[in-house]
């Protein structure tokens, strides 16, 4: 049964090689191989419900972090520096001294070693 484009209006092709992509935190989240519907004339993508639900699981590993604080960046000896919220220094922290810092993208990530 082929079922028509929601956008268009067209019959929809099966596929099992569709591909999801979406930003994710300066970086861009690409699954391959998923399966579902496409539509020929304006390529609107239809997963069928088992890519719907691997989507979700992997989306669900690399999304933004539910806490996020706002902090100004001040001067201190001539450098940017930026306050650690306690409930960060809390959860991760746990009192260790030392961190990595690097770029990811647009990102600075700081991780504690
Ligand atoms: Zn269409």
């Amino acid at each position: 049964m082929r079922y028509a484009c929601q956008i268009c209006g067209a019959n929809v092709d099966e596929s099992s090689d569709l591909t999801f992509t979406a930003p994710i935190g300066g970086r861009t989240l690409v699954i391959v191989n998923l399966s579902g519907e496409i539509c020929p004339k304006c390529g609107e993508i239809y997963f069928d419900p088992e890519s719907d639900e691997n989507i979700d699981e992997i989306w669900q590993k690399f999304k933004q972090p539910s806490i996020v604080f706002e902090r100004k960046l001040t001067q201190s000896g001539g450098r940017r520096v930026v306050g650690i919220p306690i409930e960060i220094e809390n959860a991760i922290l746990k009192g260790k001294n030392n961190v990595k810092v690097w770029l990811e993208g647009e990102n600075i990530i700081v991780r504690p070693v």
